[in-house]
């Protein structure tokens, strides 16, 4: 009967770890992702109006650069 129950909790204990060591690496990685997104800002210049904006806030139309949605128009 006692070792019933100790298998009962091993089985709970190995599922809720299952499920934690599951949900941790996702969490790392999601945050190395944000992290290397940061890393990867670069400035480039606007076909433009030659203002500077980081990769990530730049609007990329025909493999060019542009501030936003105005100038990339104006192109
Ligand atoms: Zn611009």
């Amino acid at each position: 009967m006692l070792i019933k129950l100790l298998m009962v909790i091993g089985v709970i204990a190995a599922v809720y770890f299952f499920f934690i060591k599951k949900s941790t690496p996702l969490t790392k990685e999601r945050h190395n992702k944000k992290k290397n997104k940061d890393d990867d800002e670069t400035l480039v210049e606007c076909e433009v109006c030659s203002t500077y904006i980081t990769t990530s806030e730049a609007i990329v139309s025909s493999s060019k650069f542009y501030c936003s949605a105005e100038c990339r128009d104006k192109a």
